[in-house]
């Protein structure tokens, strides 16, 4: 149960009450401070649904807090998009023709919140009724609760189920995704899911200069991307990238966790958008040799254009083989 707000949906919150902050509630389940908003849309012009605003994963490199993005409230007090399966429904019904959905590029469809909210998983059975596509991104295994629900979609269409990876090394990964499934715990994920037959592929990113850019680690990746039987692989480059609201948060955890590594940022790349990592060339290169040794797709319109390119099950079976 919840104090008086968000109306029909507070109800699906099991055994929660919980303290009102402004104008949020903190759930006692999960900890997590939330409020509704109410949209006209769930869908971005180009088939895009992020369900939440906000994240608690904690990265501390995330690019969702910047400033640009015009999130008003607390980062990790998590907007709810009031009614979003109901709109989404409305949405996917008034269209002529189904094509891919994806989610999961601003914010992460399976923060704990969703264990008790069970938004993303609602409206992943209106993706299936209607018989729409789905391409999901997260860092998180409780993806795994809704295998039966991306199974079906990709029986009547086609899913495909992506996740993030940065570094191979599980101290170094609690240090920079500290709200997340590990590095082998994702990768237990993909494995799973591809045993269910659901495409899988993963997005190395991002690399973050003087910390995770070496060879070792992306080899590391790489292995694990193999042995995981992924369909393709993303990788935007070596480098990372900085805006006004993510520099601040990201500088703070320098602090904290490596010492003089905020001052050699600083030196390295001033106030640019842009850091590359000064090995970016040559990982550039063993990437390419690496992935087509191991077998990886990890030509990038190659494999946008598979995960873009909405198919039925039959249509499937010649992609990639
Ligand atoms: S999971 Fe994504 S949105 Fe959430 S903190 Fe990490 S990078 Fe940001």
């Amino acid at each position: 149960m919840w104090q008086n707000q968000g109306g029909a949906y507070a109800n699906r919150v099991k055994n929660a009450v919980i303290l009102r902050k402004n104008a949020s509630l903190l759930t006692a389940t999960t900890g997590e401070f939330m409020h509704y908003a109410d949209y006209k849309t769930i869908l971005s012009p180009k088939n895009g649904m992020n369900l939440y605003r906000g994240c608690t994963h904690g990265c501390i490199y995330c690019d969702s807090r910047s400033v640009c993005y015009q999130i008003k409230h607390g980062f990790e007090d998590i907007e709810v998009k009031r009614g979003a399966d109901r709109i989404l429904e409305a949405q996917l019904r008034a269209r002529r023709s189904p094509c891919m959905i994806a989610t999961g590029s601003m914010c992460d469809p399976y923060i704990p919140l969703e264990e008790e909210l069970e938004l993303t998983r609602r409206c992943l059975e209106v993706i299936e009724r209607c018989g729409f596509g789905l391409s999901i991104l997260t860092k998180s295994a409780r993806i795994l609760r809704d295998i039966d629900l991306l199974c079906a979609i990709n029986e009547r269409a086609k899913c495909v189920a992506m996740m993030t990876l940065t570094t191979f090394d599980e101290a170094l990964c609690r240090v920079l995704e500290p709200g997340v499934s590990t590095t082998e715990e994702r990768v237990s994920a993909l494995i799973e899911l591809g045993n269910a037959g659901i495409p899988t592929v993963v997005w190395i990113s991002p690399i973050l200069p003087f910390i995770n850019d070496t060879q070792e680690n992306l080899l590391g990746l790489l292995d694990r991307c193999a042995l995981a039987g992924v369909r393709g692989i993303i990788c935007f480059g070596f480098g990372t990238t900085m805006r006004e609201g993510s520099r601040e948060y990201f500088y703070a955890k320098l602090d904290e966790f490596f010492p003089g590594m905020k001052e050699r940022y600083i030196r390295s790349f001033g106030s640019a958008y842009s850091c590359e990592s000064p090995a970016s060339a040559r990982l550039t290169e063993i990437f390419r040799a690496e992935c087509e040794k191991r077998g990886l797709e990890h030509r990038q319109t190659r494999v946008f254009d598979y995960i873009r390119a909405f198919e039925t099950n039959w249509a499937q079976l010649t992609m990639f083989d």
